[in-house]
């Protein structure tokens, strides 16, 4: 992990088990589970296992294993959710809007005429 990261942010805990989570996905290095207070339904955070503070800190490596998971996921949530497109966010430092500092990428699903902002 890197020298910035917490073991125990809210993340890192539900990679251990230690909370629950609604998981959607997973592999050898990435989950994907259903964020607790969905912007819209179907808002889906990606994360790696590998623990990093956010996109700032985190190793290349992990970022091209993370990628094409953010795509399956969104792929994955337009069809189930009927969505006309998919917005991807994701916040570095709380400036920024970051709250859990375990690197995590945000899928939802979005539909004409709902708006752009949640
Ligand atoms: P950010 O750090 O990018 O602002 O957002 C953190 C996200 O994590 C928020 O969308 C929030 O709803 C979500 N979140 C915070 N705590 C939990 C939790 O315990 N479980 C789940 N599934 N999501 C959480």
């Amino acid at each position: 992990p890197s020298p910035d990261y917490d073991k125990n942010n809210i993340f890192a805990k539900i990679l251990r088990g230690e909370i629950p989570s609604v998981r959607v996905y997973e592999d050898e290095h990435t989950i994907a589970f259903m964020d607790v207070m969905p912007q819209a339904p179907g808002h889906v955070l990606v994360i790696p296992r590998e623990g990093s503070r956010n996109l700032l800190d985190a190793d290349p490596a992990v970022l091209s294993r993370t990628i094409p998971v953010v795509q399956k996921l969104a792929n994955a949530v337009k069809e189930a959710f009927e969505a006309d497109g998919v917005f991807i966010a994701q916040f570095n430092e709380p400036a920024a809007g970051q709250t859990v500092f375990h690197l995590h990428f945000h899928v939802i699903p979005r539909h004409e005429g709902a708006g752009l902002k949640p």
